[in-house]
């Protein structure tokens, strides 16, 4: 199963509308949300949700009051002001507690324990274009690096059980640690991109990671006819990274419009619909996926 991530530099670029592509022209895929910080796919293939489950992603300290001597020691040792004193012992704020230990290392009676705290949620949903695994991360948690890692593992484990020929994953965008989490086994990467030059600037250290991981590297340029002059510096740099551009999506008020009815932009027969579907029918030669 050939595992393709779809990632941008920065957000707003378009990834979602060339991963939506994609999932609509894709066989024999399952499809994986890794954006679990603002996942939108969902918005395009209007999924069911089949099967959730719960994600812990990070802990939260408890006090056993049983135990407790009231020494203050905790109120102490944690520098996120998350313990607090009430009468004589002490309570833990769960809305400020980042789960660190420090406490129950410090209480001298062990009156603390970390406990797993739910985090968000990891949904498998059915689409009219394939398996979707999603994750959802509650307001206020960190931890989505984790939680990418953990979409990602369902879906393979979904795709290898359907006999799926591809994994398209929805990347994080960055370069923080869920983007790296996105990439990390991944044999192929798109990078989403838009003319500009702080877009060029994001593109190379985009690139950068996509290198280290070894994962082989495509260029998609997107509104590309807004500022020509730019697209061109974006392609120039591209050819001198060694890497393809697939194609340049031109500025269409059209897609928009698709994002709203809810519908792949490719179900629509626009210029943008004709670029899109160039672009799958390279990268499916590319990586060997032409039925
Ligand atoms: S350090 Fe332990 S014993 Fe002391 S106040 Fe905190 S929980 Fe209670
Ligand atoms: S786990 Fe860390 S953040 Fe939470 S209460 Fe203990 S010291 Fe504070």
């Amino acid at each position: 199963m050939i595992e393709l991530v779809v990632i941008s530099g920065k957000g707003g670029t378009g990834k979602t509308t060339v991963v939506g592509a994609l999932a609509a022209l894709a066989r024999d895929k399952v499809i994986a949300d890794c954006d679990v910080d603002a996942p939108d796919l969902h918005l395009l293939l209007r999924p069911k949700a089949e099967k959730t489950v719960s994600y812990e992603g990070s802990k939260l300290a408890e006090i056993d009051v049983g135990f407790c001597i009231g020494c203050g020691t905790c109120l102490e040792a944690c520098r996120f002001d998350a313990v607090l004193p009430v009468g004589n012992k002490f309570r833990i704020d769960p809305l400020s507690c980042e789960g660190c230990g420090a406490c129950a290392h410090a209480c001298p009676v062990g009156a603390i324990e970390l406990r797993p705290r739910l985090s968000g949620w990891i949904h498998v949903s059915r689409t009219p274009y394939g398996t979707l695994v999603h994750g959802e991360l509650l307001p206020g948690e960190g931890a989505s690096g984790k939680l990418v890692t953990q979409v990602k593992m369902r879906a393979r484990e979904l795709g290898r059980l359907e006999g799926a020929k591809l994994l398209l994953v929805d990347g994080a965008p960055g370069i923080g640690c869920p983007v790296i989490a996105s990439l990390s086994g991944a044999h192929a990467a798109v990078v989403v991109t838009e003319p500009s030059l702080a877009a060029l600037h994001d593109l190379a250290r985009v690139i950068g990671v996509a290198r280290h991981f070894r994962v082989r590297t495509y260029v998609v340029i997107n509104k590309a006819d807004l500022a020509a002059d730019v697209a061109e510096r974006i392609e120039g740099f591209a050819r001198g990274q060694g890497l393809s551009v697939l194609g340049r999506i031109p500025y269409d008020e059209g897609v928009i419009e698709a994002q709203v009815a809810g519908q792949p932009v490719v179900d629509r027969s626009t210029a943008v619909a004709q670029v899109l579907r160039s672009i799958w029918d390279r990268l499916s030669q590319e990586l060997d996926l032409r039925a």
